[in-house]
């Protein structure tokens, strides 16, 4: 439980953001958006006929409803309360840190929603993506220090 603290260093958060798969990184930004293919955004952009929610039929799927509130989801959601050590509130408190982002990557691989268009949302270990995001780091540095390098040419 001590990987969920809110006052983890903004630092991790960026490593965790790096070493995401990328469809898992793909999705953050417009999940946070809401412009992901859930009913409501579907329906705006011509995709879907109705904006609501097929899964429970009662409110047009927003990314609030799907993740907050959905009564079909219900099962999954409480294993993320469960996890979280509290209940989910707010979006914005899942998308604080890497532990609570993580998740809700696993509240989202539980419910399958995203699996059509997106597939498996399975998350790796937590150790490797830390591993992966800090040979990225790496990659990064050294692409700095060629660039420099190349500046003084
Ligand atoms: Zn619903």
């Amino acid at each position: 439980m001590n990987e969920i603290d809110p006052k983890l260093p903004s630092k991790r958060y960026g490593i965790l953001i790096v070493g995401l798969p990328r469809r898992h990184a793909a999705i953050l930004f417009p999940l946070r958006m809401g412009f992901v293919p859930l009913r409501k955004h579907l329906h705006k952009i011509g995709r879907a006929d109705t904006p609501t929610c097929q899964a429970c039929g009662e409110a047009p799927e927003t990314v609030p409803h799907y993740i907050l509130y959905c009564p079909a989801f219900n099962h999954p959601r409480s294993a993320m309360s469960f996890e979280l050590g509290d209940n989910v509130h707010s979006l914005t408190a899942l998308f604080t840190n890497a532990g609570s982002l993580r998740l809700l990557f696993r509240y989202i691989h539980r419910t399958r929603r995203f699996e059509e268009h997106f597939g498996c949302m399975s998350l790796p270990p937590a150790k490797e993506i830390m591993e992966k995001a800090k040979k990225q780091g790496l990659k990064d540095k050294g692409k700095e220090k060629q660039q420099k390098r190349n500046e003084q040419r």
